[in-house]
């Protein structure tokens, strides 16, 4: 078994070998903090979370870097709004950001790069551009000419979009149908936060902040980069011209695009009254474990329809499986194990890893655990799995979680501590001859995976997960 993923750029699912050793190097688009992120933007960032932890669950070494987009025309726009310079304004969002990612439990990237603290990297790839003749100036700002670059346009397949430079854009918004030479460097405007370089005073354009922090992190070329699906064009189409035309070198090797998100069958906006942040949604009542189940759920490469009743339904789900991780727990460990029983987990494992190393199909993963999780419960109701299976379900459930990290299992795990202290009341009651009390700790503490065994020198406990 290997993990395969489909590549926009081939257009065709590849095994991910990577580039150097054992090593995976990933960069994937990160926020750009002018406001909170909403639900659309999360299934993004926790898909491709879900691709960070599978890497390392198939034991990579992984180095991941994910930009912070803190200086564009939304940004500066809002910040003059507000009354406050573009770094205050940023901090605020950057910081609710974080947080945001924490509740979803997405794992931070070893690497978090803010694009005001790379402007030097930035104005050294565009310098080396402009020495290559990639590079025209009209009035103060730099502008990459996309004609120099025979394979404009191999990523989004586009009819068309080479070979045309007679218009050029320098807002960080763009349009589809219009493609044009790109800004690389955009040249002060009145009131607007500037830097001081070579290329004379300004700021850099959106595009160029991904080639230079992902270069200078993980190197000329890499492994994988990832976004959402709306930034094949031109955000990513231009990252290719503008890295390889600095380096001659491919840039990235797989190129992983998450679908939209969609709200009650319609695309999610404010004047619509479907648009959702986290804390919307956490404010009505919704779990944070649901809602990353729920972004989880559809495979990457399919449109999610987002509904409260989705939402809700994977709450119900989520429920399911914890109430079976309990039941499951209270197997006692005289129960004899059922061998067929055995063989049916062993399955359930190979279908979940077959599903994710097939492109990441978490739809396929997850039915795989539910199948287990409806069989076993008939098994239950009769007293027919033992102690080993009941070992070999945690594991299994636990070993999911490394990846899914929906299901409440590291939460029923006590801390050491605490086993002491439950370990040291049991001790007493024993004394004071409370067999029964002495007892239900020793079930308690059963069921929370911690198997106590009395010697002469004292009480031992190990964790049977
Ligand atoms: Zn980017």
């Amino acid at each position: 078994m290997a993990l395969a993923l489909y590549n926009t750029l081939t257009l065709k699912q590849e095994p991910v070998v990577p580039l150097e050793d054992n090593h995976i190097r990933m960069y994937t688009c990160g926020p750009t903090v002018h406001d909170y992120a909403h639900i659309g933007n999360f299934r993004t960032f926790v898909q491709q979370d879900l691709l960070r932890r599978y890497i390392r669950f198939l034991g990579y070494k992984l180095s991941h870097v994910m930009n912070i987009t803190d200086v564009d025309d939304n940004i500066i726009n809002k910040a003059r709004d507000a009354g406050v310079d573009i770094a205050e304004y940023t901090a605020r969002y950057g910081q609710a950001f974080l947080e945001d990612m924490d509740k979803l439990r997405i794992q931070r990237p070893e690497v978090m790069p803010r694009a005001t603290a790379h402007v030097d990297e930035m104005v050294q790839l565009i310098l080396g551009l402009r020495e290559a003749g990639y590079t025209y100036e009209s009035e103060g700002s730099t502008y990459f000419r996309i004609e120099r670059f025979p394979g404009y346009g191999k990523l989004s397949h586009l009819e068309g979009v080479a070979g045309q430079s007679t218009e050029r854009i320098d807002s960080d918004r763009y349009d589809k149908e219009n493609p044009r030479d790109f800004v690389l460097w955009k040249a002060r405007k009145p009131g607007e936060a500037y830097w001081d370089t070579p290329l004379g005073p300004g700021r850099p354009g959106w595009h160029i902040e991904c080639s230079a922090m992902s270069m200078k992190y993980l190197g000329q070329s890499f492994d994988i980069h990832a976004g959402g699906i709306d930034l094949v064009f031109p955000h990513h189409e231009n990252e290719i011209a503008q890295s390889e035309a600095a380096t001659g070198l491919p840039f990235v090797r797989h190129w992983f695009h998450i679908e939209f998100l969609m709200v009650e069958g319609q695309k999610m906006s404010k004047s619509l009254g479907n648009y959702y942040t986290l804390r919307d949604l956490l404010e009505k009542g919704y779990s944070p474990a649901a809602i990353r189940y729920l972004l989880l759920s559809v495979h990457y490469r399919k449109q999610l329809n987002f509904t409260m009743e989705g939402l809700e339904q994977a709450g119900a789900a989520l429920q399911r499986v914890n109430d079976f991780v309990l039941r499951v727990r209270e197997i006692p460990s005289s129960a004899p194990e059922n061998p067929d029983l055995g063989e049916r987990i062993k399955r359930a494992r190979r279908d979940f890893q077959q599903g994710l190393d097939d492109d990441l199909n978490t739809s396929v993963a997850l039915a795989a655990l539910f199948e287990l999780v409806r069989e076993t419960n008939i098994l239950l109701d009769r007293r027919e799995v033992g102690a080993a299976n009941r070992d070999q379900i945690l594991a299994l459930f636990s070993d999911a979680n490394l990846v899914f990290d929906v299901f409440q299992i590291a939460e029923l795990r006590l801390d050491d501590e605490e086993i002491l202290r439950l370990i040291d009341e049991r001790i007493q009651a024993r004394r004071n001859r409370d067999f029964s009390q002495a007892d239900k700790i020793r079930d308690t503490l059963a069921q929370r995976g911690i198997a106590l065994e009395d010697t002469k020198e004292g009480t031992r406990w190990k964790r049977v997960l």
